[in-house]
Protein backbone atom coordinates (compact mmCIF):
# COMPACT_ATOMS: atom_id res chain seq x y z
CA UNK A 1 0.00 0.00 0.00
CA UNK A 2 1.28 3.44 -0.74
CA UNK A 3 1.23 5.95 1.49
CA UNK A 4 -1.69 7.72 -0.36
CA UNK A 5 -3.64 4.98 0.07
CA UNK A 6 -2.78 4.65 3.78
CA UNK A 7 -3.97 8.35 4.16
CA UNK A 8 -7.34 7.87 2.50
CA UNK A 9 -10.68 8.14 4.84
CA UNK A 10 -13.96 7.14 4.09
CA UNK A 11 -15.87 10.76 4.56
CA UNK A 12 -19.07 8.22 5.75
CA UNK A 13 -19.31 6.03 8.77
CA UNK A 14 -20.39 2.14 7.48
CA UNK A 15 -23.52 3.03 8.59
CA UNK A 16 -23.82 6.13 5.93
CA UNK A 17 -22.92 4.30 3.50
CA UNK A 18 -25.08 5.94 0.66
CA UNK A 19 -26.64 2.44 -0.72
CA UNK A 20 -27.50 1.36 3.18
CA UNK A 21 -30.59 3.64 3.25
CA UNK A 22 -32.06 3.18 0.32
CA UNK A 23 -35.41 1.43 -0.37
CA UNK A 24 -34.70 -2.39 -1.83
CA UNK A 25 -36.60 -3.19 -5.07
CA UNK A 26 -36.35 -5.99 -7.30
CA UNK A 27 -33.75 -6.01 -10.27
CA UNK A 28 -35.67 -5.68 -13.41
CA UNK A 29 -33.88 -6.28 -16.85
CA UNK A 30 -36.71 -3.78 -18.29
CA UNK A 31 -35.81 0.02 -18.59
CA UNK A 32 -38.41 2.10 -15.95
CA UNK A 33 -39.68 4.31 -18.98
CA UNK A 34 -41.25 3.05 -21.93
CA UNK A 35 -38.74 4.16 -25.47
CA UNK A 36 -39.43 4.81 -28.49
CA UNK A 37 -36.79 3.03 -30.09
CA UNK A 38 -35.86 4.16 -33.62
CA UNK A 39 -36.87 0.69 -36.52
CA UNK A 40 -34.14 -1.78 -36.80
CA UNK A 41 -33.55 -0.25 -40.73
CA UNK A 42 -32.39 2.97 -38.41
CA UNK A 43 -30.80 1.10 -35.67
CA UNK A 44 -26.68 1.30 -35.48
CA UNK A 45 -25.45 -2.12 -34.61
CA UNK A 46 -22.46 -1.97 -32.51
CA UNK A 47 -19.85 -5.33 -31.12
CA UNK A 48 -16.42 -6.29 -31.25
CA UNK A 49 -14.26 -8.00 -28.87
CA UNK A 50 -12.37 -10.43 -31.69
CA UNK A 51 -9.00 -9.98 -32.80
CA UNK A 52 -8.61 -6.27 -34.33
CA UNK A 53 -8.35 -8.00 -37.99
CA UNK A 54 -11.57 -9.77 -37.87
CA UNK A 55 -13.25 -7.08 -36.07
CA UNK A 56 -12.97 -4.66 -39.55
CA UNK A 57 -13.70 -7.25 -41.65
CA UNK A 58 -16.79 -8.30 -39.77
CA UNK A 59 -17.56 -4.51 -40.06
CA UNK A 60 -17.44 -4.87 -43.64
CA UNK A 61 -19.52 -8.45 -44.13
CA UNK A 62 -21.94 -7.57 -42.12
CA UNK A 63 -22.44 -3.66 -43.88
CA UNK A 64 -22.49 -5.95 -47.09
CA UNK A 65 -26.05 -7.32 -45.95
CA UNK A 66 -27.23 -3.29 -45.28
CA UNK A 67 -27.19 -3.77 -41.43
CA UNK A 68 -25.48 -0.16 -39.72
CA UNK A 69 -23.00 -1.91 -38.06
CA UNK A 70 -19.75 -0.21 -36.07
CA UNK A 71 -17.30 -2.32 -34.80
CA UNK A 72 -15.88 -1.24 -31.09
CA UNK A 73 -12.39 -0.37 -30.37
CA UNK A 74 -10.49 -2.83 -28.98
CA UNK A 75 -11.04 -2.88 -25.43
CA UNK A 76 -8.15 -1.28 -23.04
CA UNK A 77 -7.16 -1.07 -19.47
CA UNK A 78 -9.64 2.17 -19.62
CA UNK A 79 -12.59 -0.05 -20.70
CA UNK A 80 -11.40 -2.86 -17.28
CA UNK A 81 -11.60 0.11 -14.62
CA UNK A 82 -15.14 1.25 -16.45
CA UNK A 83 -16.37 -2.42 -16.32
CA UNK A 84 -15.17 -2.32 -12.80
CA UNK A 85 -17.02 0.74 -11.84
CA UNK A 86 -20.19 0.07 -13.42
CA UNK A 87 -20.37 -3.98 -13.13
CA UNK A 88 -20.94 -6.56 -10.20
CA UNK A 89 -18.11 -7.59 -8.11
CA UNK A 90 -16.16 -11.08 -8.72
CA UNK A 91 -17.02 -10.94 -12.63
CA UNK A 92 -13.84 -12.35 -14.90
CA UNK A 93 -12.29 -10.14 -17.23
CA UNK A 94 -13.52 -10.40 -20.22
CA UNK A 95 -17.02 -8.94 -18.58
CA UNK A 96 -15.32 -6.22 -17.59
CA UNK A 97 -13.30 -5.58 -20.32
CA UNK A 98 -16.50 -6.28 -22.91
CA UNK A 99 -18.99 -4.56 -20.86
CA UNK A 100 -16.99 -1.55 -19.90
CA UNK A 101 -15.83 -0.91 -23.91
CA UNK A 102 -19.16 -0.44 -24.43
CA UNK A 103 -20.05 2.02 -21.55
CA UNK A 104 -16.76 3.80 -21.91
CA UNK A 105 -17.69 3.66 -26.10
CA UNK A 106 -21.44 4.90 -25.32
CA UNK A 107 -19.91 7.95 -23.11
CA UNK A 108 -16.92 8.96 -25.79
CA UNK A 109 -20.62 9.31 -27.79
CA UNK A 110 -22.27 11.13 -25.36
CA UNK A 111 -19.28 13.43 -24.14
CA UNK A 112 -17.19 14.02 -27.42
CA UNK A 113 -19.99 13.99 -29.86
CA UNK A 114 -22.48 15.53 -28.04
CA UNK A 115 -25.40 12.89 -28.89
CA UNK A 116 -27.87 12.97 -25.41
CA UNK A 117 -27.62 9.64 -23.83
CA UNK A 118 -31.76 9.82 -24.69
CA UNK A 119 -30.48 9.84 -28.18
CA UNK A 120 -28.17 7.10 -27.80
CA UNK A 121 -30.30 4.75 -25.78
CA UNK A 122 -32.82 5.04 -28.81
CA UNK A 123 -30.83 4.43 -31.95
CA UNK A 124 -27.71 2.55 -31.19
CA UNK A 125 -27.86 -1.55 -30.04
CA UNK A 126 -25.05 -3.85 -29.48
CA UNK A 127 -24.91 -7.53 -30.68
CA UNK A 128 -23.67 -10.05 -28.72
CA UNK A 129 -23.33 -13.89 -27.94
CA UNK A 130 -25.21 -14.90 -25.43
CA UNK A 131 -25.90 -18.42 -23.48
CA UNK A 132 -26.56 -20.41 -20.82
CA UNK A 133 -23.03 -21.40 -19.36
CA UNK A 134 -21.96 -23.26 -16.27
CA UNK A 135 -19.89 -20.15 -15.46
CA UNK A 136 -20.46 -16.53 -15.99
CA UNK A 137 -20.94 -16.58 -19.16
CA UNK A 138 -24.43 -16.93 -18.86
CA UNK A 139 -24.51 -13.83 -16.83
CA UNK A 140 -23.15 -11.30 -19.58
CA UNK A 141 -26.37 -9.94 -20.62
CA UNK A 142 -27.67 -9.34 -17.36
CA UNK A 143 -24.04 -7.37 -16.50
CA UNK A 144 -24.25 -5.76 -19.78
CA UNK A 145 -27.90 -4.22 -18.70
CA UNK A 146 -26.60 -3.48 -14.96
CA UNK A 147 -23.45 -1.59 -16.62
CA UNK A 148 -25.35 0.48 -19.04
CA UNK A 149 -28.52 1.10 -16.75
CA UNK A 150 -26.18 2.19 -14.13
CA UNK A 151 -23.83 4.57 -16.72
CA UNK A 152 -27.28 6.27 -17.38
CA UNK A 153 -28.23 4.27 -20.54
CA UNK A 154 -31.42 2.52 -18.88
CA UNK A 155 -33.15 0.61 -21.72
CA UNK A 156 -30.38 0.26 -24.05
CA UNK A 157 -31.00 -2.29 -26.20
CA UNK A 158 -28.65 -5.97 -26.11
CA UNK A 159 -29.81 -8.13 -28.49
CA UNK A 160 -27.80 -11.82 -28.60
CA UNK A 161 -27.26 -15.41 -30.53
CA UNK A 162 -26.41 -18.01 -28.73
CA UNK A 163 -23.17 -19.11 -28.73
CA UNK A 164 -23.85 -23.07 -29.44
CA UNK A 165 -26.72 -23.28 -31.98
CA UNK A 166 -24.96 -21.37 -34.98
CA UNK A 167 -26.91 -20.53 -38.02
CA UNK A 168 -29.78 -22.05 -36.61
CA UNK A 169 -30.84 -19.47 -34.59
CA UNK A 170 -34.54 -18.86 -36.14
CA UNK A 171 -36.93 -20.64 -34.73
CA UNK A 172 -35.43 -19.27 -31.01
CA UNK A 173 -35.67 -15.79 -31.38
CA UNK A 174 -38.43 -13.45 -31.32
CA UNK A 175 -38.72 -9.87 -32.63
CA UNK A 176 -34.79 -10.27 -33.26
CA UNK A 177 -33.57 -6.70 -33.75
CA UNK A 178 -31.45 -8.08 -36.46
CA UNK A 179 -32.52 -11.10 -38.73
CA UNK A 180 -30.14 -13.85 -37.44
CA UNK A 181 -31.04 -15.43 -40.67
CA UNK A 182 -28.42 -18.43 -42.35
CA UNK A 183 -27.50 -16.34 -44.63
CA UNK A 184 -26.73 -13.52 -42.30
CA UNK A 185 -24.25 -16.24 -39.99
CA UNK A 186 -22.96 -17.63 -43.44
CA UNK A 187 -21.32 -14.23 -43.69
CA UNK A 188 -20.19 -13.83 -40.57
CA UNK A 189 -18.31 -16.92 -40.38
CA UNK A 190 -16.69 -16.41 -43.70
CA UNK A 191 -15.77 -12.86 -42.20
CA UNK A 192 -14.17 -14.99 -39.07
CA UNK A 193 -12.55 -18.01 -41.25
CA UNK A 194 -10.96 -15.43 -43.29
CA UNK A 195 -9.68 -13.11 -40.23
CA UNK A 196 -8.33 -16.42 -38.73
CA UNK A 197 -6.27 -17.30 -42.00
CA UNK A 198 -4.89 -14.15 -41.92
CA UNK A 199 -3.92 -13.55 -38.72
CA UNK A 200 -2.21 -17.50 -38.22
CA UNK A 201 -0.24 -16.32 -41.64
CA UNK A 202 0.76 -12.71 -39.60
CA UNK A 203 1.61 -15.01 -36.54
CA UNK A 204 3.69 -17.48 -39.15
CA UNK A 205 5.80 -14.08 -40.73
CA UNK A 206 6.02 -11.45 -38.40
CA UNK A 207 9.05 -13.20 -36.10
CA UNK A 208 10.96 -13.24 -39.22
CA UNK A 209 10.28 -9.63 -41.17
CA UNK A 210 13.38 -8.11 -41.90
CA UNK A 211 11.45 -4.94 -41.89
CA UNK A 212 10.04 -4.00 -38.73
CA UNK A 213 6.55 -3.54 -39.21
CA UNK A 214 6.02 -4.95 -42.78
CA UNK A 215 4.18 -7.44 -41.84
CA UNK A 216 1.17 -5.83 -39.87
CA UNK A 217 1.02 -3.08 -42.70
CA UNK A 218 0.74 -5.76 -45.71
CA UNK A 219 -2.17 -7.30 -43.63
CA UNK A 220 -3.84 -4.14 -43.65
CA UNK A 221 -3.48 -4.12 -47.25
CA UNK A 222 -4.61 -7.48 -47.40
CA UNK A 223 -7.47 -6.71 -44.89
CA UNK A 224 -8.59 -3.11 -46.98
CA UNK A 225 -8.87 -5.85 -50.44
CA UNK A 226 -10.90 -8.37 -48.37
CA UNK A 227 -13.26 -5.60 -46.90
CA UNK A 228 -13.66 -4.10 -50.43
CA UNK A 229 -14.97 -7.59 -51.91
CA UNK A 230 -17.35 -8.22 -48.96
CA UNK A 231 -19.22 -4.52 -49.72
CA UNK A 232 -18.96 -5.06 -53.33
CA UNK A 233 -20.02 -8.08 -53.47
CA UNK A 234 -16.99 -9.37 -55.24
CA UNK A 235 -15.50 -12.92 -55.39
CA UNK A 236 -14.00 -13.44 -51.88
CA UNK A 237 -11.41 -16.70 -53.19
CA UNK A 238 -10.26 -13.84 -55.94
CA UNK A 239 -9.67 -11.33 -53.24
CA UNK A 240 -7.82 -13.96 -51.25
CA UNK A 241 -5.61 -15.31 -54.11
CA UNK A 242 -4.31 -11.16 -54.80
CA UNK A 243 -3.44 -11.02 -51.36
CA UNK A 244 -0.62 -13.72 -52.14
CA UNK A 245 1.31 -10.99 -53.90
CA UNK A 246 0.71 -8.52 -51.03
CA UNK A 247 2.34 -10.86 -48.72
CA UNK A 248 4.91 -12.15 -51.09
CA UNK A 249 6.37 -8.62 -50.70
CA UNK A 250 7.94 -9.08 -47.23
CA UNK A 251 11.35 -10.14 -47.16
CA UNK A 252 11.70 -12.88 -44.05
CA UNK A 253 14.81 -14.17 -42.76
CA UNK A 254 13.37 -17.68 -41.61
CA UNK A 255 16.18 -19.46 -40.55
CA UNK A 256 16.67 -17.48 -37.43
CA UNK A 257 15.99 -20.13 -34.51
CA UNK A 258 12.58 -18.79 -32.52
CA UNK A 259 11.01 -20.83 -30.15
CA UNK A 260 7.27 -21.75 -30.88
CA UNK A 261 4.75 -21.09 -28.05
CA UNK A 262 1.36 -22.40 -28.31
CA UNK A 263 -0.79 -19.69 -27.00
CA UNK A 264 -4.34 -21.29 -25.69
CA UNK A 265 -6.26 -21.03 -22.69
CA UNK A 266 -10.09 -19.22 -22.40
CA UNK A 267 -11.49 -18.12 -25.49
CA UNK A 268 -11.35 -14.28 -24.61
CA UNK A 269 -8.12 -14.40 -22.97
CA UNK A 270 -6.17 -16.34 -25.56
CA UNK A 271 -7.48 -14.58 -28.42
CA UNK A 272 -7.66 -10.83 -27.61
CA UNK A 273 -4.68 -8.82 -28.65
CA UNK A 274 -4.48 -6.11 -26.31
CA UNK A 275 -4.68 -5.37 -22.63
CA UNK A 276 -6.85 -8.24 -21.85
CA UNK A 277 -4.01 -10.53 -21.57
CA UNK A 278 -1.01 -7.78 -21.57
CA UNK A 279 -0.46 -8.01 -25.18
CA UNK A 280 0.62 -11.82 -24.73
CA UNK A 281 1.69 -12.42 -28.62
CA UNK A 282 3.17 -8.96 -29.06
CA UNK A 283 5.30 -9.32 -25.75
CA UNK A 284 6.15 -13.09 -27.36
CA UNK A 285 7.31 -11.87 -30.27
CA UNK A 286 9.33 -8.79 -28.58
CA UNK A 287 10.86 -11.86 -26.58
CA UNK A 288 11.70 -13.53 -29.59
CA UNK A 289 9.38 -16.44 -30.21
CA UNK A 290 6.87 -17.61 -33.06
CA UNK A 291 3.33 -17.45 -31.22
CA UNK A 292 0.20 -20.30 -32.70
CA UNK A 293 -2.88 -18.28 -32.03
CA UNK A 294 -5.79 -20.21 -31.61
CA UNK A 295 -7.97 -19.53 -34.43
CA UNK A 296 -11.96 -18.79 -33.58
CA UNK A 297 -12.89 -21.13 -35.62
CA UNK A 298 -11.13 -23.62 -33.55
CA UNK A 299 -14.46 -22.46 -30.73
CA UNK A 300 -16.92 -22.31 -33.17
CA UNK A 301 -15.63 -26.26 -34.46
CA UNK A 302 -15.62 -26.74 -30.29
CA UNK A 303 -19.31 -25.31 -30.46
CA UNK A 304 -20.78 -27.73 -33.10
CA UNK A 305 -18.85 -31.21 -31.76
CA UNK A 306 -20.37 -30.00 -28.23
CA UNK A 307 -24.16 -29.49 -30.03
CA UNK A 308 -23.61 -32.93 -31.86
CA UNK A 309 -21.93 -34.85 -28.71
CA UNK A 310 -25.01 -33.46 -26.59
CA UNK A 311 -27.63 -34.82 -29.28
CA UNK A 312 -25.74 -38.48 -29.19
CA UNK A 313 -25.95 -38.30 -25.73
CA UNK A 314 -29.56 -37.71 -25.48
CA UNK A 315 -30.60 -40.84 -27.44
CA UNK A 316 -29.87 -42.92 -25.24
CA UNK A 317 -31.78 -40.82 -22.33
CA UNK A 318 -34.93 -42.61 -21.14
CA UNK A 319 -37.12 -39.55 -20.85
CA UNK A 320 -38.28 -38.20 -24.31
CA UNK A 321 -38.55 -34.37 -23.00
CA UNK A 322 -34.83 -34.80 -22.27
CA UNK A 323 -33.99 -35.25 -25.70
CA UNK A 324 -35.20 -32.05 -27.01
CA UNK A 325 -32.20 -30.01 -26.64
CA UNK A 326 -30.72 -27.71 -29.48
CA UNK A 327 -30.04 -30.32 -32.25
CA UNK A 328 -33.09 -32.54 -32.62
CA UNK A 329 -34.16 -34.91 -34.84
CA UNK A 330 -32.78 -36.49 -38.08
CA UNK A 331 -32.83 -32.77 -39.92
CA UNK A 332 -30.75 -30.92 -37.42
CA UNK A 333 -28.34 -33.73 -37.37
CA UNK A 334 -27.60 -33.23 -41.13
CA UNK A 335 -27.48 -29.86 -40.40
CA UNK A 336 -25.25 -29.54 -37.97
CA UNK A 337 -22.89 -32.12 -40.17
CA UNK A 338 -23.62 -29.75 -43.20
CA UNK A 339 -22.11 -26.72 -40.89
CA UNK A 340 -18.93 -28.39 -40.36
CA UNK A 341 -18.31 -29.11 -43.66
CA UNK A 342 -19.44 -26.07 -45.51
CA UNK A 343 -16.87 -24.31 -42.55
CA UNK A 344 -14.12 -27.09 -42.90
CA UNK A 345 -14.75 -26.55 -47.27
CA UNK A 346 -14.30 -22.67 -46.78
CA UNK A 347 -11.80 -22.52 -44.78
CA UNK A 348 -9.47 -24.88 -46.69
CA UNK A 349 -10.62 -23.05 -50.27
CA UNK A 350 -9.90 -19.47 -48.77
CA UNK A 351 -6.27 -20.72 -47.39
CA UNK A 352 -5.27 -22.33 -50.42
CA UNK A 353 -6.44 -19.27 -52.15
CA UNK A 354 -3.86 -17.05 -49.98
CA UNK A 355 -1.55 -19.88 -49.61
CA UNK A 356 -1.97 -20.88 -46.20
CA UNK A 357 -0.83 -24.99 -46.64
CA UNK A 358 0.73 -25.94 -43.35
CA UNK A 359 -2.27 -25.62 -40.90
CA UNK A 360 -5.18 -27.90 -40.53
CA UNK A 361 -8.04 -27.14 -38.88
CA UNK A 362 -8.65 -29.03 -35.05
CA UNK A 363 -10.17 -32.34 -35.14
CA UNK A 364 -12.34 -32.02 -32.34
CA UNK A 365 -12.95 -35.40 -32.35
CA UNK A 366 -9.27 -36.65 -31.85
CA UNK A 367 -8.87 -34.12 -30.03
CA UNK A 368 -11.43 -35.40 -27.60
CA UNK A 369 -9.98 -38.92 -27.85
CA UNK A 370 -7.00 -37.48 -26.22
CA UNK A 371 -8.72 -35.92 -23.46
CA UNK A 372 -11.54 -38.32 -22.68
CA UNK A 373 -9.29 -39.76 -19.98
CA UNK A 374 -8.83 -36.79 -18.05
CA UNK A 375 -11.79 -34.90 -18.91
CA UNK A 376 -15.51 -35.27 -18.31
CA UNK A 377 -16.83 -34.55 -22.24
CA UNK A 378 -20.13 -34.11 -20.72
CA UNK A 379 -18.53 -30.84 -19.20
CA UNK A 380 -18.86 -27.99 -21.03
CA UNK A 381 -18.45 -24.37 -20.76
CA UNK A 382 -15.36 -21.87 -21.52
CA UNK A 383 -12.90 -24.35 -23.92
CA UNK A 384 -14.62 -27.85 -22.55
CA UNK A 385 -11.98 -30.44 -22.85
CA UNK A 386 -10.33 -28.58 -25.35
CA UNK A 387 -7.22 -26.87 -22.88
CA UNK A 388 -6.49 -30.54 -22.34
CA UNK A 389 -6.15 -31.42 -25.45
CA UNK A 390 -4.41 -29.07 -26.82
CA UNK A 391 -1.39 -29.82 -24.10
CA UNK A 392 -1.34 -33.21 -24.48
CA UNK A 393 -1.28 -32.83 -28.40
CA UNK A 394 1.23 -30.66 -28.32
CA UNK A 395 3.44 -33.40 -27.14
CA UNK A 396 2.40 -36.32 -28.93
CA UNK A 397 2.72 -34.02 -32.05
CA UNK A 398 5.50 -32.23 -31.34
CA UNK A 399 3.69 -28.71 -31.59
CA UNK A 400 5.20 -26.17 -29.76
CA UNK A 401 8.35 -25.75 -27.77
CA UNK A 402 6.15 -23.88 -24.98
CA UNK A 403 2.74 -24.06 -24.36
CA UNK A 404 0.70 -20.98 -22.41
CA UNK A 405 -2.71 -21.48 -21.20
CA UNK A 406 -4.17 -18.03 -20.31
CA UNK A 407 -7.10 -16.96 -18.43
CA UNK A 408 -8.72 -15.07 -16.20
CA UNK A 409 -8.53 -14.38 -12.56
CA UNK A 410 -11.02 -16.66 -11.50
CA UNK A 411 -11.76 -18.47 -14.28
CA UNK A 412 -14.19 -21.51 -13.25
CA UNK A 413 -13.61 -23.99 -16.36
CA UNK A 414 -10.35 -22.72 -16.77
CA UNK A 415 -8.33 -21.91 -13.69
CA UNK A 416 -10.98 -24.37 -11.45
CA UNK A 417 -10.85 -27.50 -13.61
CA UNK A 418 -8.43 -27.39 -16.64
CA UNK A 419 -5.52 -26.30 -14.75
CA UNK A 420 -5.87 -28.86 -11.55
CA UNK A 421 -6.19 -31.31 -14.71
CA UNK A 422 -3.32 -30.08 -16.50
CA UNK A 423 -0.81 -30.90 -13.69
CA UNK A 424 -1.84 -34.61 -14.31
CA UNK A 425 -1.32 -34.66 -17.92
CA UNK A 426 2.20 -32.64 -17.25
CA UNK A 427 3.34 -35.53 -14.24
CA UNK A 428 2.18 -38.01 -17.07
CA UNK A 429 4.17 -36.05 -20.14
CA UNK A 430 7.08 -34.65 -18.11
CA UNK A 431 8.41 -33.56 -21.50
CA UNK A 432 6.08 -30.48 -21.94
CA UNK A 433 6.92 -27.51 -20.87
CA UNK A 434 3.82 -25.79 -20.09
CA UNK A 435 2.84 -22.76 -18.40
CA UNK A 436 -0.61 -21.81 -16.74
CA UNK A 437 -0.88 -17.75 -16.09
CA UNK A 438 -3.99 -15.74 -15.47
CA UNK A 439 -4.55 -12.17 -16.15
CA UNK A 440 -6.05 -9.76 -13.46
CA UNK A 441 -6.62 -6.61 -15.52
CA UNK A 442 -3.57 -5.48 -13.22
CA UNK A 443 -0.47 -6.94 -11.82
CA UNK A 444 1.49 -7.02 -15.74
CA UNK A 445 4.86 -7.05 -14.35
CA UNK A 446 4.58 -10.55 -12.65
CA UNK A 447 2.76 -12.04 -15.45
CA UNK A 448 5.57 -11.33 -17.65
CA UNK A 449 8.07 -12.44 -15.61
CA UNK A 450 6.66 -15.45 -15.01
CA UNK A 451 6.15 -15.75 -18.86
CA UNK A 452 9.89 -15.16 -19.30
CA UNK A 453 11.43 -17.84 -17.11
CA UNK A 454 9.68 -20.83 -19.06
CA UNK A 455 10.63 -18.73 -22.07
CA UNK A 456 14.04 -19.22 -21.37
CA UNK A 457 13.99 -23.20 -21.51
CA UNK A 458 11.74 -23.28 -24.70
CA UNK A 459 14.67 -21.04 -26.19
CA UNK A 460 16.92 -23.88 -25.62
CA UNK A 461 14.98 -26.57 -26.60
CA UNK A 462 14.23 -24.54 -29.90
CA UNK A 463 18.54 -24.59 -30.08
CA UNK A 464 19.24 -27.68 -29.54
CA UNK A 465 16.42 -28.51 -31.96
CA UNK A 466 18.79 -26.99 -35.06
CA UNK A 467 21.95 -27.96 -33.55
CA UNK A 468 21.08 -31.73 -33.90
CA UNK A 469 20.86 -31.19 -37.69
CA UNK A 470 23.58 -31.81 -40.03
CA UNK A 471 24.82 -28.93 -42.03
CA UNK A 472 23.91 -27.48 -45.22
CA UNK A 473 26.07 -26.62 -48.32
CA UNK A 474 23.61 -23.91 -49.44
CA UNK A 475 20.24 -22.14 -48.61
CA UNK A 476 18.08 -22.43 -51.14
CA UNK A 477 15.98 -19.21 -51.74
CA UNK A 478 12.42 -20.89 -51.39
CA UNK A 479 13.75 -21.00 -47.72
CA UNK A 480 12.59 -17.53 -47.18
CA UNK A 481 8.93 -17.46 -49.04
CA UNK A 482 6.23 -17.25 -46.83
CA UNK A 483 4.71 -19.50 -49.90
CA UNK A 484 7.28 -22.47 -48.90
CA UNK A 485 5.62 -24.57 -45.53
CA UNK A 486 7.18 -27.97 -45.59
CA UNK A 487 5.78 -30.34 -43.19
CA UNK A 488 7.47 -32.53 -40.65
CA UNK A 489 8.59 -34.08 -37.44
CA UNK A 490 10.59 -30.96 -36.49
CA UNK A 491 9.14 -28.05 -34.10
CA UNK A 492 10.52 -24.91 -34.98
CA UNK A 493 10.50 -23.20 -38.01
CA UNK A 494 13.95 -23.02 -39.26
CA UNK A 495 14.41 -26.50 -37.97
CA UNK A 496 11.38 -27.60 -40.15
CA UNK A 497 12.64 -26.02 -43.07
CA UNK A 498 16.25 -27.14 -42.72
CA UNK A 499 15.12 -30.80 -42.31
CA UNK A 500 13.22 -30.33 -45.39
CA UNK A 501 16.02 -29.65 -47.65
CA UNK A 502 18.14 -32.71 -45.38
CA UNK A 503 20.66 -30.12 -45.97
CA UNK A 504 24.02 -29.38 -43.38
CA UNK A 505 23.26 -25.94 -41.43
CA UNK A 506 25.65 -23.18 -41.49
CA UNK A 507 27.47 -22.74 -37.67
CA UNK A 508 27.24 -18.87 -38.44
CA UNK A 509 23.63 -19.36 -38.60
CA UNK A 510 23.95 -20.49 -34.89
CA UNK A 511 23.28 -17.92 -32.14
S1 LIG B 1 -15.12 -19.25 -19.28
FE1 LIG B 1 -14.17 -18.20 -17.56
S2 LIG B 1 -13.70 -16.17 -18.30
FE2 LIG B 1 -15.14 -17.07 -19.76
S3 LIG B 1 -17.16 -16.39 -19.00
FE3 LIG B 1 -16.77 -18.36 -18.04
S4 LIG B 1 -15.80 -17.85 -16.03
FE4 LIG B 1 -15.70 -16.03 -17.36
Amino acid sequence: MNAACSRTKLDQSPTELSYANQKRSQWRESPAQTIAYAPKEETIFLSGGMTLLQDRLVESALRSHGIRYDALPNPDFASFQTGKAFGNKGQCNPTYFTVGNLVKYLQKLHEEQGLSKEEIVRTYACVTMGGCGPCRFGMYITEYKKALRDAGFDGFRITSFEHDKGIFQGEAIEEALIDFTPAFFITLIKAVIIGDILNILGYQMRPYETERGSTDATLRQCRDLISEAFLSKHSLLRAMWRCRGILEKVALDRLQIKPKVMVMGEFWAAMTEGDGNYNLHRFLEAEGAECIPQPIINRLMLSIWEAEYRQRSSQDLPDQKARSIDFSGAKSRALAKLAKHAVKLHFGLYAKAIGLHNYDMPDIDKLASYSSAYYTLECDGGEGHLEVAHLIESVKENLAHLVISVKPFGCMPSSGISDGIQSLVTNRYPQANFLAVETSGEGAANFYSRVQMVLFKAKQSAKEECKALPLPDTIPPRINRYLYQPRNQKTGTAAKLLYSIRRPFPSSLMI
